[in-house]
């Protein structure tokens, strides 16, 4: 049965489409078959894998309406055993299509219901805010992973995206777990990353990942260049890091 992970933090640009396109196709090269999902309207992850995003009309937001299934939103990137439901900004109508309608939080739960069996990891790339599209990816989860930029207002909002797991937890996801809080963008020459990451463990202790992504221009490179990080810089430390993450989610490191 495939885990369903939700990469969440309501903060831009800290590493999350980065991270949800690179941690897939590294689990993918140690045996595993995933689902990635993209919930968020600028539709990053599919383009990062080459896709023409919004020319699609099987996508996310098609699935959430009820309108196709999710067997018939599946599209297949160029690596195998790694599939895509893509996104576009079709997605940014959704709050209006769902005023009033029943049950919203569970739409992304239910759609996936029918595919979960196919995959071992499902993992959904969230929005950079916290409102009926994440909540629906934290409904269909049975983790979150936090990513934080490693610089000084790493932990700013953290405690309302926090809130938002408990609400989730007490309301509709009893079962919601923190699967892990992830460093990306580290630069160690800084004295400023090394206190951040203090920080953070201080905070979140043994749920912060041995292993941390460092800023690397190749990682920020390969999305324009439609490929995954170990297909782009197979032996860069862009390559390695998302690598070692990977293991030490499948629990071999
Ligand atoms: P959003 O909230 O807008 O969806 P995000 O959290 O998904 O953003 P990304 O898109 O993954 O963040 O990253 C933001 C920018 O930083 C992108 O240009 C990306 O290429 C770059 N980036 C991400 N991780 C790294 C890294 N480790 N080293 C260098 N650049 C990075
Ligand atoms: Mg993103």
């Amino acid at each position: 049965m495939g885990k369903i992970v939700s990469i969440s933090n309501q903060k831009g640009g800290v590493g999350k489409t980065t991270t949800a396109i690179n941690l897939a196709s590294n689990l993918v090269e140690l045996g595993k078959k995933i689902l990635l999902l993209d919930i968020d309207p600028q539709g990053n992850s599919g383009s990062g894998l080459g896709l023409e995003v919004q020319s699609l009309n099987k996508t996310t937001y098609e699935l959430l309406i009820g309108e196709l299934s999710a067997r018939e939103v599946i599209h297949k990137t160029f690596v195998d055993r790694l599939d895509i439901i893509p996104s576009n900004i079709n997605l940014s109508g959704l709050e209006v299509d769902f005023l009033g309608i029943d049950k919203k939080e569970f739409k992304l739960r239910d759609a996936l219901a029918s595919v979960k069996q196919d995959y071992d990891y499902i993992l959904i790339d969230c929005p950079p805010s916290l409102g009926v599209l994440t909540i629906n990816a934290l409904c269909a989860s049975q983790s979150v992973m936090i990513t934080l930029q490693t610089e000084y207002f790493a932990l700013e909002g953290l405690s309302q995206l926090m809130r938002i797991i408990s609400l989730v937890q007490n309301q509709w996801n009893p079962g919601l777990e923190l699967e892990g809080v992830l460093l990306t963008m580290y630069d160690k020459r800084t004295n400023l990353a090394n206190q951040v990451a203090d920080d953070v463990r201080n905070f979140f202790k043994e749920k912060v990942y041995q292993t941390i992504i460092p800023r690397n221009i190749k990682l920020s490179e390969a999305p324009s260049f439609a490929k995954p990080i170990n297909y782009y810089d197979p032996d860069g430390v862009g390559a390695k890091s998302y690598r070692s993450l990977a293991e030490e989610i499948v629990g071999m490191s």
